[in-house]
């Protein structure tokens, strides 16, 4: 694919969307509070439109799934959130994809970029989404992707794409 300037407020709130409907689709009792800030006046940014896309799917899949994990032990006043966010800095757009989910355990914080880490089972997971989208972000896009969680209660994941 071609870098070609993209309004980033509408890839991110786009593909939340069809990543939510999809998870619906499968399990119509799933809802989820989707929280959106999406800086006014963003500047476009250039991008591979179709690559970004498939790093907001595997974030936002993984989100969805991290609070249907979470639901399966937290009690009943648990409300599942998934939050995202767009900012612009200093030559730079950051895209936030925050869920309060199960968390990231430390044990394996320094393995989920690696090819095939995954804690899934079979047929649910290949562990190759956070390895793709690190590469789409740092080698396509010149770009950083950071992660900050806590288990059993938060994870957030900072992609930032120079402008
Ligand atoms: P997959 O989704 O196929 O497992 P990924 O590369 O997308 O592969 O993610 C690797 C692993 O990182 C996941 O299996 C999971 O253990 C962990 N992970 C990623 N995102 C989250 C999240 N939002 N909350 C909790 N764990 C996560
Ligand atoms: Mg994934």
């Amino acid at each position: 694919g071609r870098k070609e300037p993209a309004d980033l407020n509408k890839l991110t709130g786009e593909y939340l969307l069809l990543a939510y409907h999809g998870i619906r689709g499968k399990d119509k009792s799933f809802n989820a509070d989707l929280v959106t800030h999406l800086e006014e006046d963003l500047p476009n940014v250039p991008v591979v439109a179709q690559d970004i896309g498939r790093v907001l799917l595997n974030l936002y899949n993984n989100a969805f799934y991290a609070i249907q994990q979470k639901q399966k032990t937290a009690g009943a006043d648990y409300q599942p959130c998934v939050e995202v966010r767009t900012m612009h800095r200093a030559g730079r757009v950051n895209i936030c994809v925050k869920d309060n989910g199960t968390g990231i355990p430390e044990a394996i914080r320094d393995k989920i970029m690696q090819p095939f880490f995954t804690t899934k089972p079979t047929g649910e997971g290949t562990g190759l989404g956070l390895s793709l989208s690190y590469d789409i972000v740092v080698k396509g896009h010149g770009g950083s992707m950071i992660v900050d969680t806590r288990e059993n209660d938060f994870t957030e994941f900072v992609i930032e794409i120079p402008i």
